[in-house]
């Protein structure tokens, strides 16, 4: 047993740390300012080979981890939620679906591009009245003589106006968990339309939008994975999207740890540095265990699901759930820490207390990890 990353995920997380500083960085301010994500940045990290590291080698990836995922997250978010967001959503939260699940004719038109980011995927399943209780939603695919008929409403849905391909959940039976099928809806079927780009608190560079389904007529080959299985396969999917959204909390809170640190070190008062108070000193520490533990936790999630650990379920909910709410302390006491400067919105530590906010509700809130880790106790 060994608590350090390998050389060869050390090696991974610099090349990721010197991607995102030559090709991220430079493009955060303005993208922050504008809410909207450089698109062809895409193409750049297809490039790098960072939206292919689960993919089989075969479909044009590079067969790695999902350890790989949560340092490509962290080092992303480090940089920018909105820009880490829009990448990890295409390539580890709605790609994976149709590399797992997919026909062979399906992958062929989209894996490959979604490892290159020459294609940006999607996947809508809230709707607004169906969020946390995914089999609530009522969306519906009808049957016609030769394929099937959408019709509903998707809220919140990231990328949906970036997106090639929208992996779709709706209902084909009235059964809760064995009604729900998933389908491939391509950009400019006819019947699609989007809302406008919300106006979010976080992710601002982030495309998040409401996807109207008015008859959407998609053909039989465009079920994805089998008619009925569409919530397990839902549920198989947001493992390796909490591991992600894990990392991202673990990129905001490092990040912000790293400027509070250079802060109070720079930042005088009372006559020296801020970091000359113990008071301050032992704030850092207690940020730093925080993060270290919740990094360790979610390096464990990531190798106990590529293992088939029969608890890996279990500890990718703990990582979700110790992450999300690790950052959100994390982010909050550097904003203590810089103190009227944090609260000035183009700071950096300003956009990860945004950003770090949305990843106690997004894949899962923190109440739903707790539902997970929690059921059966009471019986
Ligand atoms: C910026 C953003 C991006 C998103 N991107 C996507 C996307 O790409 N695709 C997609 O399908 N969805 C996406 N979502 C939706 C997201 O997954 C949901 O918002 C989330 O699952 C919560 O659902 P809800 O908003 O309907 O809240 P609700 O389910 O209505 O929950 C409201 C509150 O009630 C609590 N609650 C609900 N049920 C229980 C329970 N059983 N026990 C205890 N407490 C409970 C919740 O924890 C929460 O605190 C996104 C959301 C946002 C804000």
């Amino acid at each position: 047993m060994s608590w350090e990353l390998s050389t060869e995920h050390l090696d991974f997380r610099a090349t990721c740390k010197s991607f995102v500083d030559r090709e991220v960085r430079p493009l955060v301010a303005e993208a922050e300012a504008n809410k909207a994500f450089p698109v062809d940045l895409m193409k750049r990290f297809g490039a790098a080979g960072l939206l292919g590291l689960t993919t089989p080698e075969e479909l044009g990836g590079s067969g790695n981890d999902s350890l790989a995922v949560a340092i490509l997250s962290e080092e992303l978010a480090r940089a920018s939620g909105g820009i880490a967001v829009t990448a990890l959503v295409s390539a580890y939260m709605a790609g994976p679906h149709i590399a797992r699940h997919g026909t062979a004719a399906q992958q062929e038109r989209w894996v490959g591009a979604l490892c290159d980011g020459e294609a940006i995927a999607a996947i809508a399943v809230t709707e607004p009245q169906a969020g946390s209780d995914v089999a609530g939603m009522t969306s519906t695919a009808k049957r016609t003589e030769n394929g099937w008929v959408l019709n509903g409403r998707k809220m919140f849905i990231t990328n949906a106006g970036l997106a090639g391909v929208i992996i779709v959940g709706a209902r084909t039976s009235t059964d809760r968990h064995t009604g729900v099928t998933l389908f491939l809806v391509e950009k400019g079927t006819p019947g699609l339309a989007f809302g406008n780009p919300l106006s979010k608190m976080g992710w601002h560079s982030s495309d998040t939008r409401e996807v109207l389904l008015d008859d959407v007529h998609v053909g039989a080959d465009d079920v994805l994975g089998t008619e009925g299985r569409g919530f397990q396969q839902i549920m198989e999917g947001f493992q390796l999207e909490r591991i992600a959204l894990a990392g991202m909390g673990l990129g905001h809170a490092a990040e912000s740890l790293d400027l509070a640190k250079a802060y109070t070190r720079d930042r005088e008062a009372f006559g020296a540095p801020l970091n000359h108070l113990q008071t301050i000193r032992h704030k850092l520490a207690i940020m730093e265990i925080e993060l270290d533990s919740a990094r360790l936790m979610t390096h464990q999630s990531a190798l106990r699901l590529d293992a088939n650990h029969p608890e890996a379920f279990k500890t990718v909910a703990q990582a979700k759930y110790l992450a999300a709410i690790a950052a959100n302390r994390i982010v909050d006491d550097a904003v203590q820490l810089f103190g009227g400067a944090g609260f000035v919105e183009e700071t950096p530590v300003a956009m990860h207390y945004r950003d770090a906010r949305i990843l106690r509700i997004g894949g899962g809130t923190d109440e739903i990890q707790l539902e997970i880790l929690t059921k059966g106790m009471a019986t």
